[in-house]
């Protein structure tokens, strides 16, 4: 155990300093991705338990790098927070995201689907983030809670300025959903402070619901508190048809997962709109 080690592994034999190396290359192919326009934006289908209709999307950003494949959004969001790179992902994923929604309506779909995007805490709280958002939409002139918001990661959040941001979006049409609720920092005091039309429920809860009497008990709960506070739950994570089918009695209004379907890229969502809205 105490032989050398060969001379290349000695030259970064600090984890933490190789650690860094990494993100610093990361970060720099990153960036160039974003430049490159090599962001993908993928479509994962949100599906209406009322009415039995897929109602809306959420954008998820896929990165595929040349010599490496996937890298896990988990991965390089975490990345581009730690960095200010989370800015230009967002203006990117946003961008893409009204691209696919004008070419619907220029294509002339009577009913346009929603699309939410992710937006981590940090993005939000960024000058000029609320006034961008609502004057791009403005200008795309698409209908009120077309666009939607996600709002994730929200480690240290000072409430007030959230809470303006979150209100200004709002008045102009564009609604919030919390995101992850009942994990990490997504937590009862954002549901208390700030006001969100949608509850999307972390899909470890549904996913364990039958494995799990607290599982099941947790999502019970959440759902009746939601509605409390007047909004809709969304249940990620349903893989199954039973799943479904409990979150139906619940009373839960909208549900995402792999039952439902993975994101799929723009011009299958595209195309697939394009036929059940009648284009
Ligand atoms: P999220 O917002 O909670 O997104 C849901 C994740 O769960 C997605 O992973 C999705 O592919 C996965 N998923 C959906 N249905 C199922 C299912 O039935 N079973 C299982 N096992 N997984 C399912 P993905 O795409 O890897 O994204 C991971 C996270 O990265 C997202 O979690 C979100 O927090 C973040 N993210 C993705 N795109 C963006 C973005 O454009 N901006 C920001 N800020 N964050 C993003
Ligand atoms: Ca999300
Ligand atoms: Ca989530
Ligand atoms: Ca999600």
């Amino acid at each position: 155990a105490d032989a050398p080690l060969p001379a290349e592994d000695v030259a970064c034999d600090d984890p933490a300093e190789r650690d860094g190396i990494d993100k610093i290359r990361l970060e720099a192919q990153l960036r160039d991705a974003l430049e490159s326009g090599t962001l993908e934006v993928r479509y994962q289908p949100i599906y209406d338990i009322r009415d039995g209709h897929v109602a809306s999307y959420e954008a998820l950003v896929r990165w595929n790098l040349p010599g490496r494949g996937p890298v896990s959004p988990a991965e390089f969001i975490k990345l581009a927070e730690e960095t200010s790179l989370i800015v230009p992902v967002g203006e990117y994923v946003l961008e893409r995201v009204l691209d696919v929604l004008v070419g619907l309506r220029d294509g002339g779909a009577e009913r346009l689907p929603g699309i939410a995007v992710n937006l981590s805490a940090r993005q939000l709280l960024e000058p000029g983030m609320a006034r961008q958002i609502v004057g791009r939409v403005q200008r795309a002139q698409l209908p009120a809670g077309v666009l939607k918001l996600e709002v994730t990661e929200s480690r240290m959040l000072d409430y007030a300025p959230v809470h303006a941001v979150m209100r200004h979006c709002r008045e102009h049409g564009v609604p919030f959903a919390l995101d992850d609720f009942g994990t990490g920092y997504s937590n009862l005091t954002h549901l208390h402070r700030l006001d969100f039309e949608f509850v999307k429920v972390d899909q470890a809860f549904a996913r364990h619901m039958f494995d799990s009497p607290r599982a099941m008990a947790i999502v019970e709960a959440v759902v009746g508190m939601a509605h409390g506070i007047g909004a809709d739950v969304v249940c990620e994570g349903v893989e199954t048809r039973a799943q479904l089918q409990r979150l139906r009695e619940l009373g839960v209004r909208y549900a995402q997962g792999y039952l439902i379907g993975q994101a799929a890229p723009a011009a299958e969502v595209l195309s697939g709109e394009a036929a059940r809205l009648g284009v």
